[in-house]
């Protein structure tokens, strides 16, 4: 890290201070934004985390979605992200009005709602999901066949661990960050590195889950890496995790499955963290209405799992 990023982080840190903010920082974020974030996760945790912080403003480190969620459960707070551009390509392909559709074609089977989607599609949902907990969820309603979107390779994922039917919605939901991993890289790998373990997020194809010895949300990775006795780890999940690994288990070694970066993660920067912080700008609101009902699902999901 240059001098330049070093006085921009100390900056931060002062304003931080004055200005009773918290900063929560994705697995993806840039490590210079992960080193001086007062929590660092996945998109729930850090919500949920965001509850329990006596902060007045949280400076929210992710996309889109995940600030609204943060919104949602903080309504007393005021969140705010460095990058209003920072949005996930994702959770724009469920609109609202297609979770209305899906459940007037299909009346009586649940809606699963991935946490990586937007409010108003949320508020429309019976039931909110994670990667680390989609199996659990679909496992635990009561009916042979659900729906869940927007990631199509999620939904595989649950039905093959529910031994349930899931009807993906969208059909061919995706994130493009976990769609660039490829069986290839998996067999070209393991010739390469035959001692290593192989883990994999559950957005990715299902040849590549199947070619994986590991399946899990980040958090899940970020556990295995840390109790496993395998000593060297590929990694197929965006490279802001992997960095994360270096730093907190120095003593195994970490490779990326493919070096992938999201790029709508990495528009904050330790630059617009500044300024936004500065200025208090982004700050990112939930209509009440819309909070009240994309809330839900997600008391429901925690009473479930
Ligand atoms: S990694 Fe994928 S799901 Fe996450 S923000 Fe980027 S595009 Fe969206």
């Amino acid at each position: 890290m240059n001098n330049r990023s070093k006085v921009i982080q100390k900056r931060i840190m002062k304003l931080k201070e004055k200005r009773n903010a918290a900063i929560l920082s994705h697995n993806y974020q840039r490590p210079e934004i992960q080193e001086i974030a007062d929590f660092i996760g996945d998109s729930l945790e850090l919500a949920v985390k965001a509850t329990k912080i006596n902060a007045e403003i949280i400076v929210f480190c992710g996309v889109d979605f995940m600030a609204e969620t943060a919104a949602i459960l903080n309504p007393d707070k005021k969140v705010i992200i460095p990058s209003a551009d920072a949005k996930c390509p994702m959770a724009a392909q469920l609109p609202a009005g297609l979770v209305r559709k899906a459940k007037e074609n299909n009346p009586d089977v649940p809606f699963v709602i991935y946490v990586n989607s937007h409010a108003e599609a949320r508020a429309e949902a019976d039931v909110c999901c994670t990667s680390a907990n989609a199996d659990r969820i679909v496992e635990q309603l009561n009916s042979d066949t659900i729906m869940l979107g927007p990631d199509a390779n999620l939904a595989w994922y649950a039905q093959r661990k529910a031994r349930k039917r899931v009807i993906p919605i969208p059909s061919n939901g995706y994130c493009y960050v976990h769609r660039a991993f490829r069986k290839e890289h998996v067999s070209k790998v393991r010739r390469e590195y035959p001692d290593a373990a192989v883990i994999v997020h559950p957005e990715c194809d299902p040849e590549v889950q199947l070619s994986a010895d590991f399946v899990g949300s980040t958090s899940q990775m970020l556990k295995f890496a840390k109790k496993t006795d395998y000593e060297r780890i590929i990694v197929g999940t965006e490279l802001g995790l992997i960095q994360r690994m270096r730093r907190e288990i120095p003593d195994k070694s970490f490779i990326p499955l493919n070096s992938v970066i999201c790029f709508n993660m990495k528009k904050n920067t330790l630059e617009n963290l500044l300024n936004a912080i500065e200025k208090e700008t982004n700050a990112v609101n939930v209509p009440p209405s819309v909070a009240e009902r994309a809330k839900k699902p997600i008391k429901r999901m925690v009473e479930i799992s």
